[in-house]
């Protein structure tokens, strides 16, 4: 029975090992969830890199690791320190990240992290290679993974290979700086289907691969030589449901069965019903734009004096790749802003920012959403921007008001939210006023539609349309797609050539049977042609046809007196 595997740098499953006890806890992020249906439904596999190094895993816990990743129809790709140094920290994060979020500056192109980057996308592809059988499906996840597709495909031409990218593919003037531009184009192009979350990302895809490799686009689609690989967008949703069922209990809880965060931002808001809450989650990452959003506040309280004392501003800041140093950078650029703004703005009775650097646990990251009036994202690029929907499912009575930042992905499914420009911070400044002023009926209104996009295209609907896409493909495959002779598929056409009760032959002449020549009168048959056509033909139940171009006198006369047409 033909299996998924699916691919991606990180499996869904966390391992700790705690004095040499191993625990694999399953992941609870949007791509697990996203891929529960897929990963769960029929047989599949899911393979990729543990989060421990081989220097990490004690030898006598490797095959107990193994075990448990096979419990949760998984199985790893060890990778070393200076794998994950140059392949993960090095290439993915330093260069790809950056470029592909337009920060040109950060991108840096070091020969080593590039060859590190191609010997671990071979690595996952022989582990992919190891396990796939033709009829298979493949899913590659993200940019960590671009090479893999070609290389799985020269292995295994037939197999079906689907790709996501799951952050912004930069437009042509971007792209064409990265010195591996045309290895990165030809990687992905080893995929039957390459999806991406907007159709600006699809658009700025197919104008490179136009521009770099010359290749024939027609409409979404590319033509291969022997084959075609189609292009689109899929939004990616969220898990409406659990995110919206969670608020729900959130709000019956009774006195005492909150969290100690929830009875806190309780506390805070009896103190000063008037009072709102603006929310910010990121991880800390550049790409984010929390810095700027900081300056945004200050110069919004300038702007506005009369909402000092009145406004708090929750940022929750997600601790990441703290090993790289522009995040170390960052992380300092935050703490000393933050610092400078309350110092210079708190009284003794408010304090303008919450600032908390950690990860929140998804009962805590609800009682955020549910407690405050405004969620503020401003990203300034993000491949979706999940936050956006999440706060939206948790809004039960519709109120809320979201400031998004139109260079976020899910900006162009959250239009009613109130769209800004990261850089403006005019325009950031008046849409906290609107946000802060907007009557609850109005919040009602542009709430309601955004809720039942995101009920209906929620993760599990995303990941069944590409999947559907990748079936319809490939319904289209045989009327316009060669394939190329295995080993396999030759076996099964003989096999079938063997048993057939009524065989007939279509045979093209120039190319085929004879080689071309620069003079197409001398490409006649040779004997070994002729006795091998003969032998064909002599075979019971046999038909044969030559098809060509030529004209009928010249076939006539060198396949004179035989029985074939
Ligand atoms: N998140 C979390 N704990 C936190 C903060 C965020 O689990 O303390 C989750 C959040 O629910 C969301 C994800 O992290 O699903 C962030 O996804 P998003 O697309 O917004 O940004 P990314 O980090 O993928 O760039």
């Amino acid at each position: 029975m033909p299996k998924t595997i699916i691919l991606s740098n990180r499996l869904p499953v966390q391992l700790q090992i705690n004095e040499g006890e191993m625990q694999a806890i399953p992941s609870v992020g949007g791509l697990a969830t996203g891929m529960k249906s897929v990963h769960q439904e029929g047989e599949s596999l899911w393979i990729g890199w543990s989060g421990l190094t081989r220097e990490e895993i004690p030898e006598a816990l490797e095959p107990r690791i193994d075990q448990a990743l096979q419990e949760h129809g998984c199985s790893k790709v060890p990778l070393t320190e200076a794998e994950v140094e140059g392949f993960y920290f090095g290439f993915s994060n330093r260069t790809i990240w950056p470029l592909f979020h337009y920060f040109l500056e950060y991108s840096e192109f070091e020969l080593s992290n590039w060859k590190v980057y191609e010997a671990v996308n071979r690595k996952f592809a022989e582990a992919v290679l190891e396990e796939a059988s033709e009829d298979d499906i493949l899913w590659v996840h993200d940019y960590q993974l671009m090479l893999v597709p070609q290389m799985v495909r020269e292995k295994r031409p037939n197999l079906s290979i689907v790709f996501f990218l799951h952050i912004p593919f930069p437009s042509y003037e971007i792209f064409r700086t990265l010195p591996w531009r045309e290895d990165i184009l030809r990687g992905l192009l080893g995929a039957d289907l390459i999806g991406f979350h907007t159709y600006d990302y699809e658009r700025h895809f197919l104008s490179s691969v136009r521009r770099l490799l010359g290749l024939e686009v027609n409409f979404n689609e590319i033509n291969l030589e022997d084959r075609m690989t189609k292009v689109d967008s899929f939004p990616m949703g969220i898990d409406y449901t659990k995110f919206h069922e969670a608020a729900q209990k959130n709000a019956g809880q009774k006195d005492g069965e909150e969290s100690d965060l929830q009875r806190r931002l309780d506390a805070h808001k009896a103190s000063a019903p008037d009072a709102k809450f603006f929310l910010s989650i990121d991880r800390l990452d550049y790409s984010k734009g929390i810095a700027n959003r900081l300056k945004a506040f200050e110069y919004f309280l300038q702007k506005y004096p009369e909402y000092k004392e009145k406004v708090r501003l929750i940022i929750l800041a997600v601790p990441s790749r703290s090993k790289v140093p522009q995040y170390q950078l960052l992380k300092k650029e935050i703490d000393e802003l933050v610092g400078r703004i309350n110092g210079e703005l708190s009284t003794v009775s408010w304090t303008p920012i919450w600032y908390f650097y950690r990860s929140l646990g998804f009962e805590n990251l609800v009682d955020l959403y549910t407690s405050c009036d405004i969620a503020w994202l401003t990203p300034i690029r993000d491949g979706m921007n999940l936050v956006a929907k999440e706060y939206i499912a948790t809004r039960t009575d519709k109120t809320g008001v979201l400031i998004l930042s139109e260079m976020a992905g899910s900006a162009n499914e959250m239009h009613e939210a109130l769209l800004i420009n990261p850089n403006n911070f005019e325009q950031i400044a008046d849409a906290l006023h609107q946000a802060i002023n907007m009557p609850e009926e109005e919040q009602k209104a542009r709430n309601t539609p955004m809720q039942k996009r995101l009920a209906r295209y929620n993760v599990e609907k995303w990941a069944q349309d590409f999947m559907d896409s990748l079936l319809s493909h490939r319904e289209m495959d045989p009327p316009y797609v060669a394939r190329r002779l295995t080993v396999d598929l030759t076996n099964t056409m003989m096999e079938k050539y063997r048993k057939s009760g009524n065989r007939i032959l279509f045979l093209d002449y120039d190319g085929t049977l004879a080689g071309f020549k620069n003079d197409p009168q001398k490409a006649s048959p040779d004997k070994e042609l002729i006795d091998m056509l003969d032998a064909l033909y002599k075979q019971k139940r046999t038909d044969i046809f030559i098809i060509s171009g030529r004209d009928k006198d010249t076939l006539g006369r060198w396949f004179e007196g035989k029985g074939y047409s």
